[in-house]
């Protein structure tokens, strides 16, 4: 199954595809994500995954007989949601044949590699489509840094909301706005309370802001009035991404109580393209976070030895900005924050168990987010009202530029990635988005 270690993690072990052999790359053979594209000369969105700087087009692999029958039915199509539907036996049957198919020592120069060789389209020629046909979206808080901090600057007197400890919250979002890496965000225009204003204006937001999160692709998921277990939560869990949760922070101030975010989020929603395993991420599990005394524990449908032990994942994610300025003066993108997903309240397997847990049914593509990714370090807060506080603390930037928010044409650039000696790198790619001005 794919909850433990075996031949595929096998750091020893090498591609002949040589760049997946680079130990920098997101890409090696001991990850292979999934995704959707497609090719000027092929326009017909297919499945793939990646492998160094290559993508295997799984729809030809399969009409090739390289792989079980079950799969590569599932795979011959324009989205992962069939794929996704089948669970984690068939994950771990495609991910041992690939594994096994594109390694150096399992599949030597001969035919069998050069048939896979005719399979592979180059990642630079790969125009990527969203993975799936998401069918919901919920976006959750899970980290208890960041709704500290946020709850700090709106109630300095009670941060914390009494419920944090014990439900993890959420909100229904929109999918129609979810789009994939590298599809340029207009500026939303809105109903904004200006500070000191009596009434409120309408017009461009004045406070853009971005939300590092990591986002969840549902398996199978369940008949509606079936919870899930805990115990059973991972199996349900396709794969993990990057998420931009874009937010119009001075339209949200003005517009969320008491019903939540609406459109100070639905503008926009950035997904990164390729979808890591829970299995290729096995050796970066981690404890959940330790409650400290006086935290309640939680409920015990919320509770496992399991979860405690390993419901964590020690995933680095980064945060760069480069603003047209930095573009034009050839200026790389500038780190912003470096936080870690092991520093989250809450873990996927329990945010999934609790959205199921009144019977809501959750089915093959919809997208979990996490919330805003924020550690207990204030470099590692994931999000501009955080690192600025609200905008009153600019950060600086090289060539002496600094943000408060956002400006037009600023590039928001999410990296995430799995590292530790012993074991491959692996890399979630990135997740990209330029700002374009509001409509007139
Ligand atoms: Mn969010």
């Amino acid at each position: 199954m794919n909850s433990t270690l075996n031949s595929t993690h096998d750091a020893s072990r090498q591609s002949w595809i040589p760049a997946a052999n680079d130990p920098a790359g997101d890409f090696p053979l001991q990850n292979l994500p999934t995704g959707v594209f497609h090719t000027p000369a092929q326009p017909a969105p297919r499945v793939g995954v990646a492998i160094g700087d290559q993508v295997i087009d799984l729809a030809a692999a399969g009409a090739a007989g390289l792989l079980p029958p079950s799969v590569a039915a599932a795979c011959d199509a324009p989205d992962l949601n069939a794929f996704m539907a089948l669970g984690p036996v068939a994950w771990s049957a495609l991910r041992a044949r690939l594994s096994e198919l594109l390694g150096a020592d399992t599949c030597p120069p001969g035919a069998q590699q050069s048939a896979v060789a005719t399979c592979l389209v180059p990642i630079t020629e790969a125009r990527m489509l969203l993975p799936a046909r998401i069918g919901d979206y919920t976006d959750f808080y899970a980290s208890i840094f960041h709704a500290t901090n946020v709850g700090r600057m709106f109630r300095p007197d009670q941060p914390l909301l009494p419920n944090y400890h014990w439900v993890p919250v959420g909100y229904h979002g929109r999918v129609s706005s979810v789009v994939v890496s590298g599809t340029p965000v207009r500026r939303p225009n809105g109903q904004t309370l200006p500070a000191e204003a009596k009434s409120p204006r309408v017009g461009a937001s004045q406070q853009l802001d971005y939300e590092l999160e990591l986002a969840a692709f549902v398996g199978p998921g369940n008949a509606l009035g079936s919870p899930i277990p805990l115990a059973r939560a991972e199996e349900n869990i396709f794969g993990v991404c990057l998420l931009n949760d874009w937010s119009a922070r001075d339209i949200q101030s003005w517009e969320y109580q008491p019903l939540g975010p609406f459109l100070a989020k639905n503008f926009a929603t950035s997904v990164s393209p390729w979808v890591v395993s829970l299995e290729a991420l096995v050796p970066f599990r981690t404890p959940a976070l330790v409650r400290s005394a006086g935290e309640p524990a939680p409920l015990p449908y919320l509770a496992s030895d399991a979860n405690q032990a390993r419901g964590g994942l020690d995933l680095r994610l980064e945060v760069f900005l480069l603003t047209p300025r930095m573009r034009r003066a050839g200026i790389p993108p500038h780190r912003l924050s470096s936080g870690n997903f092991s520093s989250m309240f809450w873990t996927l397997a329990q945010l999934l168990t609790h959205h199921a847990s009144n019977g809501c049914n959750l089915r093959p593509g919809d997208l979990l987010g996490s919330g805003t990714v924020s550690g207990p370090d204030p470099d590692s807060r994931g999000c501009l009202l955080e690192l600025t506080t609200r905008g009153r603390d600019p950060v600086a930037l090289p060539g002496a530029e600094t943000r408060a928010f956002l400006e037009d044409g600023d590039e928001v650039i999410f990296r995430g990635f799995a590292q530790k000696p012993g074991c491959a790198r692996i890399g979630l790619g990135e997740c990209r988005g330029v700002v374009l001005p509001a409509n007139p």
